[in-house]
């Protein structure tokens, strides 16, 4: 059976595995991301320690990147705060080592095509994958590819009305201050309300502000795109009741027009703590 180097590439952290194409992880790696050089030797050495041949490489990163078939500097990272990762080249060090088709996306690109193989997606033509944590980012799938423009899209750096309780917060978005991002990420939590979602408790009003916003940010999706399932992951969604409320909140910004069951379309991750080398995978498996 083909079996492929994935890579998890975050920011704080770059997680390595290696898996056939059923999905079945054969063994997993983590290394610290510090230098792009010393990042990128370590992971390239783990690999080349596995002494097998690859069938193919999956990288699902942090971005910006550049993923730009056309372009020079396909596979780099774009500008980006990150000391030293401006310019870096993730795809040249493992083509030039293992010898084998390299495959890059985003890493929210790469959960949602792994969403919709493997997880909340079977059987649906169409998946948004969004993460909310520290910041909003997501991915759409329709008919097995990606929904890519210029760049990747940016499913969270959209203004949107203001919930009636919370009119004096700038929102915390460098770019826009009150975009959806601003307004409904982690940091947006800590900057209002001192503490997570979670930490504040189901009775702080709190919670029903956030799910109030990704109401209208369901809605806003799904005047877009339509997807059959709308998949909320991260740090954020993990808050006990928040899905439930969002689903609420996503039929009354609505005003009856979508049609579905909000239960159905707007779902949890179904995949755990693997997504991330089965996004890894499923980037892999395109780039055949
Ligand atoms: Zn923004």
């Amino acid at each position: 059976m083909a079996h492929y180097a994935l890579i998890e590439a975050g920011g704080t952290k770059f997680v390595l595995g290696t898996a056939d194409e059923a999905g079945n992880i054969a063994s997993r790696h983590q290394i610290p991301t510090t230098t792009p050089q010393e990042t990128l030797d370590a992971a390239v050495a783990w690999f080349s320690a596995q002494n097998r041949q690859f069938d193919g490489v999956g990288l699902a990163s942090f971005g910006p990147l550049d993923l730009d078939r056309a372009s020079p500097q396909w596979g780099h990272l774009r500008a980006t705060p990150k000391p030293h990762w401006t310019g870096a080249d993730l795809v040249g060090p493992f083509a030039r080592a293992l010898g084998c088709p390299v495959g890059i996306e985003t890493d929210v690109n790469g959960a949602a095509l792994a969403e919709m193989r493997w997880g909340a997606g079977i059987g649906a033509g169409s998946l948004l994958y969004v993460t909310i944590g520290t910041g909003v980012g997501g991915g759409f799938v329709s008919d097995g590819r990606l929904l890519a423009g210029l760049s990747h899209p940016e499913m969270g750096h959209f203004r949107l009305p203001r919930h009636a309780d919370d009119m004096d917060f700038a929102g915390c978005c460098p770019f826009h201050g009150a975009c959806l991002e601003g307004l409904a990420a982690g940091p947006s939590i800590i900057a209002r309300w001192g503490k997570s979602l979670s930490e504040l408790g189901p009775e702080h009003p709190g919670t029903d502000i956030i799910a109030w916003y990704l109401g209208q940010a369901v809605c806003t999706w799904q005047a877009i795109m339509e997807p059959a399932r709308i998949v909320l992951g991260g740090g954020v969604m993990g808050t006990p009741g928040l899905l439930d409320k969002v689903r609420a909140a996503a039929v009354e910004a609505g005003g009856g027009y979508f049609v579905g069951d909000p239960a159905a379309i707007v779902v949890r991750p179904g995949l755990g703590i693997n997504s991330g080398l089965l996004g890894a995978l499923a980037v892999a498996l395109d780039a055949r």
